[in-house]
């Protein structure tokens, strides 16, 4: 297994160091940053990677440096641990466990390179500056060891995740490149739309999901896996030597389900009708669900959402729409969860309202808006008794919320009664006439709470007057 994989991953590196060589930088015809990364998975706690990274320039200026976060390191047994206080049972249910990226290599037409360990930030000066619209190739080996948790990356009883595992390119925001310590508290992971070529050896026995659309072959009596994705938000891949998997289609698109659930497919499908036909079209045509052991409720990728397995009923169903709104926000129409988390978690919590409304659920919808209320000012009302007010303020660095209770709060409860509030004033016609330009206007990039108060006073004149009162304070 890891030799023949080893083998493919070596002939890469020449023929890429080759490429590098004779066209290290060229025109391209799409522009969209390309990752092509192998994967060895040698045991259930060692994966070593090959990572080739052909880089394009479509940010509008010549660039100098390119930085990539590795939040796999925040794992390092050197690093504070990447999980809040009160979630450290359930982060790390065997006990804490230490996870360490290895980084053996990098190759490229590059002048030097620099891998920070306190930032997670390896930043590689380039030899020539990278026109608009030239690509350069970079090649990176590296390894990971793998930490115990049901946190986001590292293996558990049920098997392994590998998310935001890869060096991953930083997302390039007003002219530079964007990072923030990793945060513990919040979704850490912010990057640019790319196109992901992922190759990976399937352990004998074990079923997998990935995003993007797959396909196998047999080597020598070993099952070698390669997922191809186009315009994702990150790569994400989940094995498990005990779950099983399932597909269905709909509308084109092909749903994988890692899990032993019997409604998982059901809900899926509902979902992509349901946002489909009130945002626009789901904009993949694949997506991937893994009910694994997971810290929260649970957690989106590009094309693929990962679900604590331990929900059941209504709870299990809302995390499942929850997850797949992402794909809409969070997903295609990207923001800067780093600072602003309101934007795309406010609006899922308001799609997942949705789902409910419009799968004929209203007892749930309306049970979802009044434990947002409820919580919400419970959550008020404890800081004020405390003396500590609460601001209110929805956006702000992940890093300065004081608790996840607080994040909760104002990112998920007062966002979501806000979009409702939306919704009475301006009319639900005209909020989706919004929400329908934001999404065909921003998907695959980024997009800043301006450009959604743009979309807002485009179908209702100074809608966004109105949001910005709750963006700012209570
Ligand atoms: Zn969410």
């Amino acid at each position: 297994m890891k030799n023949k994989i080893i083998s493919i991953i070596s002939i890469a590196i020449i023929v890429c160091s080759l490429f590098v060589v004779a066209v290290s930088c060229k025109n391209i015809s799409e522009p969209v940053t390309t990752y092509n990364i192998w994967l060895d998975v040698s045991d259930d706690t060692t994966v070593v990677c090959s990572q080739k990274v052909d880089v394009v320039n479509n940010y509008g200026a010549p660039i100098e440096e390119l930085k990539f976060n590795i939040y796999a390191n925040a794992f390092d047994k050197q690093k504070p641990l990447p999980c809040t206080q009160e979630e450290q049972s359930d982060f790390y249910p065997e006990g804490i466990s230490y996870g360490e990226f290895s980084l053996k290599s990098v190759y490229g037409d590059i002048k030097e390179y620099d891998f920070d360990f306190e930032s997670n930030i390896l930043s590689i000066l380039l030899n020539a500056p990278l026109q608009v619209n030239e690509k350069i190739s970079i090649d990176m080996q590296y390894t990971l060891s793998l930490p115990h948790t049901n946190g986001r990356y590292g293996f558990n009883e049920k098997g392994i995740s590998l998310t935001g595992f890869y060096p991953m390119l930083c997302a390039f925001v007003d002219g530079e490149w964007f990072y923030d310590e990793y945060s513990p508290l919040g979704d850490p992971y912010f990057s640019d739309a790319a196109n992901y070529e992922v190759t990976f050896n399937l352990p004998s026995g074990w079923n997998y999901v990935s995003s993007g659309k797959s396909k196998q072959s047999e080597d020598n009596g070993e099952t070698i896996v390669t997922a191809s994705a186009k315009n994702i938000r990150d790569f994400a891949l989940i094995l498990s030597p005990t779950l099983t998997k399932s597909v269905s289609k709909y509308d084109g698109v092909e749903i994988s389900y890692l899990g032993d659930k019997t409604n998982t497919l059901e809900y899926a499908q509902k979902a992509l009708e349901v946002y489909g036909s009130i945002f626009g079209k789901y904009a993949y045509d694949t997506l991937a669900i893994a009910d694994m052991p997971f810290v929260a409720g649970g957690m989106e990728y590009g094309a693929l959402c990962v679900i604590n397995a331990s929900l059941g009923g209504a709870t299990y169903e809302e995390v499942v729409a929850h997850e797949i709104a992402h794909q809409w926000w969070y997903g295609a129409v990207g923001s800067n969860n780093l600072i602003d988390a309101w934007q795309d978690e406010g609006l899922t919590s308001y799609a997942t309202y949705l789902y409910f409304v419009n799968t004929g659920n209203v007892d749930y919808s309306s049970l979802m808006l009044s434990d947002a209320y409820s919580q919400f000012h419970r959550f008020i009302d404890i800081q004020n008794s405390v003396g500590e007010s609460a601001k209110g303020v929805l956006g702000g660095k992940l890093t300065d919320f004081p608790s996840n209770y607080y994040y909760t709060n104002v990112t998920y409860n007062k966002s979501l009664i806000m979009w409702k509030y939306l919704q009475d004033m301006l009319g639900k016609d005209a909020l989706l006439k919004a929400l329908q330009e934001y999404y065909a206007t921003y998907k695959f990039s980024i997009a800043t709470p301006d450009d959604l108060y743009f979309c807002l006073d485009n179908a209702s004149a100074n809608a966004s007057a109105l949001m910005k009162n709750w963006v700012a304070s209570i």
